[in-house]
């Protein structure tokens, strides 16, 4: 998922001016005076359950840290459980966002990239959290995907590597650069180098880590380079700020978003649900005959979805679109999905009603089994509709696999 960034040695061009944007507040140094030369920012990527020692280390020198981490991990092995992150905001580090699903944002419909992101921020926030910065993942920026990083409240973005020094009033908060990411391979004398060139030219520089370990890949840093980094930039008294210091400004809500005019994870590749249900999806009438599971041989993607119904079950196994008020649900459209079969399938209906109320599912067509692919798509009856869920049942005992949905 995680990519080492080569970075060349990072190029301030400095222009005077910064387009009419109100100046930032001035940055405090960690020992708290004003800054007089550059600024540093140590950011820490994926929110990777090791990544507490690191910020342990850095509270113990009084420095501290920004951690973009995922709302959808908190509770996944390896990875910073909500007490840890608690715990780590209330010794003044910053937490930010970085999608529910470690995303890659440019490659997705603008209402994928809100729900990657606008949710991601929302749920940080329901967890007690400020979250005011953000970082793409894989450093993969658009104009499409700045625009919904601001749309979903955040004051800045992490986004492009390599390309230069950043101004500490920076020209386009939401891709902001950064001209390193340390891994294995790095040594302290590179890591200086970042600093002193901030410092000489009164710059931002933003650094990012990921893992921390002796030999745990090439993004992990090894703790003696890290901890002698942090005792070199204690010594060297360069203000050391979170992105959020740096950049100021208030805590924006996030908006409401509109519902979406597509299906959300429509081929059923991220799953980060309960029980492996998929992402912005429901799974209703499991039993111990009826199940539902990913499986491999996908039509498109990596993953299909398959419910399996055993002899004996009424077979009213539902996957079905999520049934909320938007986030998932889209407002209206003609169905379609993908499916391979051995009995036949019909579709299963529900719409949200001005009030907010779902209506009990109703059944739409029946379409045959199929051994190869088969797209069966269906207009509902017009319906003034908040919001429209729908999925696929079996019509009996059997097995069926399903993969892109969309409305049409
Ligand atoms: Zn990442």
């Amino acid at each position: 998922m995680r990519r080492l960034v080569m970075v060349g040695v990072a190029i301030a061009v400095l222009s005077a001016g910064c387009g009419g944007q109100s100046p930032a507040p001035v940055p405090t140094s960690a020992t708290g005076g004003p800054v007089t030369g550059g600024v540093v920012s140590l950011t820490f990527d994926d929110g990777l359950a090791r990544q507490e020692q690191m910020a342990q280390e850095l509270t113990k020198r009084g420095l501290i840290g920004t951690f973009y981490v995922h709302s959808t991990r908190t509770k996944a092995a390896g990875y910073l459980d909500q007490p840890k992150l608690e715990r780590m905001s209330e010794a003044g580090h910053e937490i930010g966002g970085h999608t529910r699903t470690h995303a890659r944002l440019p490659e997705l419909h603008p209402d994928e990239q809100r729900r990657e992101v606008c949710a991601d921020r929302s749920a940080l926030k329901a967890m007690g959290f400020a979250p005011k910065s953000f970082a793409y993942p894989f450093h993969a920026v658009s104009a499409a995907a700045e625009s919904v990083v601001r749309e979903c409240g955040y004051s800045s973005g992490r986004g492009r590597a390599g390309a230069a020094a950043e101004r500490i009033e920076p020209r386009d908060p939401y891709n902001l650069n950064t001209p390193l990411a340390v891994g294995a391979g790095t040594t302290p004398a590179q890591i200086q180098k970042y600093v002193l060139a901030a410092e000489q030219h009164k710059t931002w520089a933003i650094l990012v880590f990921h893992d921390y370990c002796d030999d745990c890949g090439p993004l992990g840093v090894e703790p003696a380079v890290f901890t002698g980094f942090l005792d070199w930039l204690k010594e060297h008294k360069i203000a050391v700020r979170t992105v959020g210091d740096v950049i100021g400004g208030d805590l924006r809500p996030v908006p409401k978003i509109k519902a979406p005019s597509i299906v959300l994870n429509a081929s059923l590749e991220n799953y980060f649900g309960k029980e492996g249900v998929p992402d912005c999806w429901q799974l209703d009438g499991r039993s111990k005959t009826a199940t539902f599971g990913r499986v491999a041989g996908a039509r498109t993607g990596r993953w299909a979805g398959r419910i399996q119904v055993g002899d004996g079950d009424p077979g009213r196994l539902r996957l079905a679109i999520k049934q909320d008020d938007g986030d998932c649900a889209p407002r209206t459209g003609a169905l379609s999905v993908w499916y391979t079969s051995t009995v036949p399938v019909r579709f299963t209906f529900s719409r949200r009603t001005g009030d907010g109320v779902w209506t009990r599912w109703a059944d739409g067509p029946v379409f045959p089994a199929t051994t190869s692919w088969r797209q069966a798509t269906w207009t509902p009856p017009r319906a003034q509709a908040a919001g429209i869920s729908f999925g696929l049942v079996l019509a009996a005992p059997g097995q069926a696999t399903f993969d892109d949905f969309a409305l049409r």
